[in-house]
């Protein structure tokens, strides 16, 4: 069984091809990336998987269901933004709490998801913090920390190194790639930068121009650029 798969997926904005006839399948538990310069249609896709947008054409199936048509809030999928898109005016444990809140979990089960994912993404004592209080870094965790929470089967995550300092990039490079190898979440990954690309992915496809040009290994993709 696959955990992603997409079916010539097409999509326009107002007659202008965003991505073009994508046809992908993605393994459980692989670390896969988009690869690709800006407006390639990366992120399009992202919000095609987690349903923010529906595609003109195609289909979209995780885990072998057809969810080309389903709700967002019905996919298991979890996302992280470029720019983390956390509640500023909430607290650490609210912001990590909301999915889990939407989806009307029991409030024993919050506080337990609550204090396994904070110390995950090790930001425990940070829990009544609020947002705009704390670094970059610790924001990204955060977001991490959100995305997880609802246990997705699919974790997207989106240029999320992008607004980091180059040392801060470093280290949440290692910390991302370590989660996933623990938790064995599928996950996508998008990027334009290609040592990115290279060392974290278990494959990478390759965009230009709305279209997948090519999709392999690090290895595959480096002996052929
Ligand atoms: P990337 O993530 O690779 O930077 P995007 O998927 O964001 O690329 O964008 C692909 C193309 O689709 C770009 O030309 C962009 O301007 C266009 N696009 C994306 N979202 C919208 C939208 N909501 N409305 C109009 N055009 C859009
Ligand atoms: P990092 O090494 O993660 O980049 P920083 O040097 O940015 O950390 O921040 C160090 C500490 O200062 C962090 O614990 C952070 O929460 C705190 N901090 C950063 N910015 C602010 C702020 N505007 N108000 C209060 N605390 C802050």
């Amino acid at each position: 069984m696959k955990a992603v798969v997409l079916k010539n997926v097409e999509k326009s904005f107002n007659g202008t091809m965003a991505c073009a006839d994508i046809s992908l399948s993605i393994n459980r538990g692989e670390f896969f990336t988009f690869l690709g310069p800006s407006g390639c249609g990366k992120t399009t896709i992202l919000r095609l998987i987690a349903g923010f947008i529906r595609p003109d054409k195609g289909k979209i199936f995780l885990k072998d269901k057809d969810i080309t048509h389903l709700a967002p809030e019905k996919r298991k999928v979890g996302m992280v933004f470029q720019n983390y898109a956390l509640f500023p005016f909430m607290s650490v444990s609210e912001n990590i709490a909301y999915g889990l809140k939407i989806q009307k979990r029991p409030e024993k089960e919050i506080q337990e998801k609550l204090e396994t994912y904070i110390a995950m993404v090790g930001m425990d004592g940070f829990e009544d913090r609020n947002i705009a209080e704390l670094s970059g870094g610790e924001q990204q965790r955060v977001a991490l920390a959100r995305s997880l929470a609802i246990e997705p089967a699919v974790l997207l995550l989106d240029e999320p190194l992008s607004n980091l300092d180059a040392r801060l990039r470093d280290r949440m490079r290692l910390e991302i790639k370590s989660l996933q190898k623990r938790l064995g979440i599928t996950t996508i990954f998008v990027t334009h930068d290609q040592t990115e690309a290279l060392t974290m992915s278990d494959r990478i496809a390759v965009f230009n121009k709305g279209r997948c040009i090519q999709t392999g290994t690090p290895e595959d993709i480096y002996a052929n650029p």
